[in-house]
């Protein structure tokens, strides 16, 4: 008989934590989440929640009491380009999501963690090899000389950096993927802090057939996005590798623009709505994962076509705003 293993997720009332968390427990792991908010669309299904803030070290030292087998570190303070791009958040998002790091990494090693997983980002790559929409460069290899575009992506980088020399020094089993634009049910799509996928299909849901939404920048953008559960797969796959540690992409190839992702949008919604363009924050001109090295380290690359996760996450979204209207 398998003997139980332990879980902490940090950002567990987040998006992508909230999933993890179901799928640890479905694998049959004991978890604990900690968070400063609980998930916001359904119970979290950890054994235990904790409450707390990890830029005080008192909390991560609480919640790292017993032993763990793996913990995820995910909690940041985040958002969409409405919150990433528009430099009124820089200072709260370099010290917040720093913070929290250098307390998990440096508390987690004390513990004596056997994996510790941090989830790095897409928005780590050189701006300059990301002008060109049709051949953006995201290889792992391309993150130096280093230039994100955004507070964002040094303060992932620098995280990176941070594990790694724990690794180096301490020998702590830290494993780092960079996630490329993860969507699906569950996640923010009002207030802010939501992203492309979630911000049109919110606009499409509420839009009247024939009408209009609007959109920032002129959607000649291109990206590649992931929906949740392909990501979770990465991860796992990650974690469990027995000596492959990254930073590695887990995204998707299946590159779009935005406007493209917004026609997609419309076909499943069964709307004909105008595009109307108007400024905002954007990000690089051009971005998709780069999966040669997952494929080779880990025999695996998500495959789902975004046509299907996208109706997944158009019809939950769907279901919120009918929810919103009727309370
Ligand atoms: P999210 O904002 O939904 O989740 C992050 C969680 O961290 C939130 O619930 C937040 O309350 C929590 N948190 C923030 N500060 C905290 C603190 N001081 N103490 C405790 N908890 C705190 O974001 P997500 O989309 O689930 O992303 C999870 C991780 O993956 C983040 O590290 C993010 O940077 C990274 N990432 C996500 C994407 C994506 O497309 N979603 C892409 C690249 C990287």
């Amino acid at each position: 008989m398998r003997t139980e293993r332990f879980a902490l997720v940090c950002g567990a009332g987040g998006f992508i934590g909230s999933h993890l968390v179901s799928r640890l427990k479905s694998e049959g792991f004991w978890v604990r989440g900690v968070d400063i908010k609980k998930p916001e669309f359904s119970e979290s299904t950890a054994d235990e929640f904790v409450i707390g803030d990890l830029r005080n070290p008192l909390v991560c030292q609480k919640v790292l009491d017993r032993p763990f087998d793996e913990v995820y570190q995910l909690a940041a303070d985040m958002g969409g380009a409405g919150y990433i791009f528009t430099k009124d958040h820089d200072a709260d998002v370099m010290h917040n999501s720093a913070t929290v790091n250098l307390n998990m990494v440096f508390y987690g090693q004390k513990a004596g963690v056997k994996k510790i997983f941090f989830s790095s980002s897409a928005c780590i790559y050189a701006e300059y090899n990301q002008m060109d929409p049709d051949n953006p460069k995201c290889s792992e290899d391309s993150a130096y000389p280093a230039m994100p575009d955004s507070e964002y992506g040094w303060e992932k980088l620098f995280s990176e950096r941070l594990y790694l020399s724990f690794r180096r020094n301490y020998g702590l089993n830290a494993k780092i993927a960079r996630f490329h634009n993860v969507y699906g049910p569950e996640g923010a799509w009002d207030g802010g802090r939501e992203k492309a996928p979630a911000a049109l299909c919110r606009k499409v849901a509420q839009a009247t057939d024939g009408g209009e939404i609007e959109m920032w920048g002129d959607g000649k953008q291109t990206r590649s996005f992931l929906y949740i559960d392909q990501c979770l797969d990465g991860v796992r796959r990650l974690m469990d590798s027995p000596d492959f540690n990254g930073p590695v992409n887990i995204g998707s190839e299946e590159m779009v623009t935005i406007n493209q992702l917004a026609e997609m949008i419309m076909e499943i919604a069964g709307k004909k709505l105008r595009i109307h363009h108007i400024p905002g924050p954007l990000g690089v001109k051009g971005r998709k994962s780069d999966n040669k090295l997952i494929r080779e380290k880990l025999r695996w690359e998500p495959t789902e076509p975004l046509s299907i996760g996208l109706g997944k996450t158009y019809r939950w979204i769907e279901r919120q705003i009918v929810n919103q209207k009727g309370s």
